[in-house]
């Protein structure tokens, strides 16, 4: 062995320096200075990250977790994540130098966890590829791509009018009872055939809202591609914080293995307000509507990782449905304006639509989607292009006719027309229709083949239509289905069977009691909701 030179021996006298600070740093303790409200202060822990996970010992020797948000010169501010009771001034607090995290990977598909990963469904461990931090740095600008494929929802009003494509953010607003969370559950379910991974994210809501939700998911047979996250009312405002970051790392698993994911954040309303409360505690200054400065950055650092990676990175991607709840239509509060502003677009859900039976209520003239047709299915945006339009003239005509009496030959054309428009995007939900069955039924109601079916008796003709293609005209919905757009042979052969059947449609319930029980329902259903439209046009 040669001799060691002066700078070697100095750099192994440095490593050994390093190595020894490493050491200590590992058995680094702090002490509690105060406790209660569910935070503590702690003294001691300098070297301590922002959001690591830290144990403490209680009065009684119990550990219990908390996470360390407010880094002060002199002491650490922690939210304690369990039962605080015990915790008393002096007692001993270990850093663990892990950040908070989450188990990822196939085996957390068909669970009901927390935003620790912690099961609730009492199906036993969870079977991880590994652990994750719940908060990471969204993908650079590098790694990603425009979105180009879409996310078909099944929803007629929304995919013919506000498509959204994969990697995108699309806002799901609306008043409280309004149909926010069955939009997503249905979109959830269409998922069963698109290889598109499910993460469902409940904040502050009952658990027995969770447990209808999950319900539901198993009895479409949902689950089998789907994790659910939860972070109910009883838990604390700690775990409701972190439940959507936790999600989307369990997302991102997915997506950075060139997957599509679709991730549900149900709702930031409650995640904003559970934030508050955590900030209040921690003495953070209040601003706006009370809620902390950084409010905005817990929405748009969570919202920024939904992506559409490129196809050097695999070509995976996360498409973000967030849930808010707004107060009497008030669009304009402090947390909707923000998330208004960091999303793609917005679906508006109106309680009045909804009231009058108009459901799913997508108010189509206030919903926008800002990126969603460049994905659109060429023979979705054939048929659907000039819906909207057609749609917010007809609102506009409806409301100013009702005063009128002698309209003219074209108004009356115009409400006539909107009239089925409005009736044919109506659904039920737990039924969303494949792209090639909404091709057809939008194109028999832009092309006026409902020209004499009443309002009330569209839905009946959407179910008849749609048996009748599926059982006498298959080959046309495999074209619309494979080929992607109308080809021109395509939309003869349609146009054709359309006009054959709306020739020979009866809507009366004979011919309705023929289907399933479940027919039955949806008709009587319409015949309450058509009541309204009818009144107008009378
Ligand atoms: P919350 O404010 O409680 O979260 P929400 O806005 O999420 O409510 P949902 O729970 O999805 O609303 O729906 C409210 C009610 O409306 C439910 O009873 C649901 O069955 C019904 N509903 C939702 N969509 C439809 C639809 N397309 N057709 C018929 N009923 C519907
Ligand atoms: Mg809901």
């Amino acid at each position: 062995m040669g001799r060691l030179r002066p700078e070697e021996i100095s750099s192994i006298l440095k490593g050994a320096i390093t190595d020894y600070e490493n050491r200590v740093r590992t058995e680094e303790v702090g002490q509690v200075l105060e406790v209660g409200d569910g935070i503590a202060r702690v003294h001691g822990l300098s070297n301590v990250a922002y959001q690591e996970m830290l144990e403490f010992e209680d009065a009684r020797g119990d550990k219990i977790m908390g996470l360390a948000l407010n880094l002060e010169e002199d002491n650490v501010g922690v939210i304690i994540a369990g039962d605080d009771t015990h915790i008393r001034e002096g007692n001993i607090v270990r850093r663990t130098e892990r950040l908070a995290s989450i188990p990822v990977g196939e085996g957390v598909l068909g669970r009901v966890i927390t935003s620790l990963g912690a099961p609730m469904d009492g199906k036993g461990e969870i079977k991880s590829d590994g652990d994750r931090p719940v908060e990471i740095i969204a993908p650079g600008i590098i790694k990603r791509q425009p979105v180009k494929e879409p996310l078909q929802t099944g929803i007629k009003a929304i995919d013919a009018t506000t498509p959204i494509g994969r990697g995108q953010r699309e806002l799901i607003i609306g008043d409280r009872k309004t149909g926010k969370t069955s939009i997503a559950l249905d979109t959830i379910i269409n998922q069963s055939d698109q290889n598109v991974k499910c993460i469902y994210v409940a904040v502050g809501q009952k658990d027995s809202s969770v447990a209808g939700v999950v319900a539901s998911l198993e009895e479409a047979g949902a689950m089998e591609y789907t994790t659910v996250i939860n972070a109910s009312a009883s838990q604390s405002a700690t775990l409701q914080y972190l439940a959507p970051y936790a999600g989307c790392a369990v997302a991102e698993y997915f997506m950075e293995k060139g997957e599509a994911t679709l991730i549900i954040f149900d709702d930031l309303s409650k995640h904003a307000v559970a934030y508050r409360q955590m900030m209040l505690l921690l003495r953070r200054p209040p601003g706006r509507e009370a809620y902390p400065g950084d409010v905005f950055y817990l929405h748009s650092r969570l919202l920024e990782r939904a992506a559409k990676l490129s196809d050097a990175e695999g070509g995976g991607s996360m498409t973000a449905l967030p849930i808010i709840e707004t107060k009497a239509g008030d669009i304009s509060a402090y947390i909707p304006t923000n998330v208004i502003s960091i999303t793609d677009g917005q679906i508006f859900l109106d309680s009045d639509l909804f009231n009058s039976n108009q459901r799913p209520a997508i108010a189509v003239g206030l919903s926008v989607s800002r990126v969603g047709s460049s994905a659109q299915t060429k023979s979705m945006k054939s048929v659907a292009g000039t819906l909207k339009l057609d749609l917010s003239q007809y609102r506009e005509l409806e409301s100013f006719a009702q005063f009128g009496s002698d309209l003219d030959k074209t108004t009356q054309d115009t409400l006539s027309r909107g009239a089925r428009l409005t009736a044919i995007l109506r659904q039920n939900e737990r039924d969303p229709l494949p792209v090639e069955e909404q091709v057809a039924v939008i194109y028999a109601a832009t092309n006026n083949y409902m020209r004499d079916v009443e309002p009330n008796d569209v839905p009946d003709f959407e179910l008849q239509l749609r048996d009748n293609l599926r059982d006498s005209h298959n080959e046309i919905l495999k074209g619309i289905r494979e080929e992607g757009k109308l080809s021109d042979e395509n939309e003869e052969k349609l146009k054709d069977a359309i006009k054959r059947f709306a020739e020979n449609f009866e809507p009366e319930q004979s011919a309705v009691n023929a289907g399933a029980a479940s027919d039955n329902s949806e008709s009587s259903d319409s015949n309450s909701s058509g009541n309204g439209s009818g009144s107008n046009e009378g």
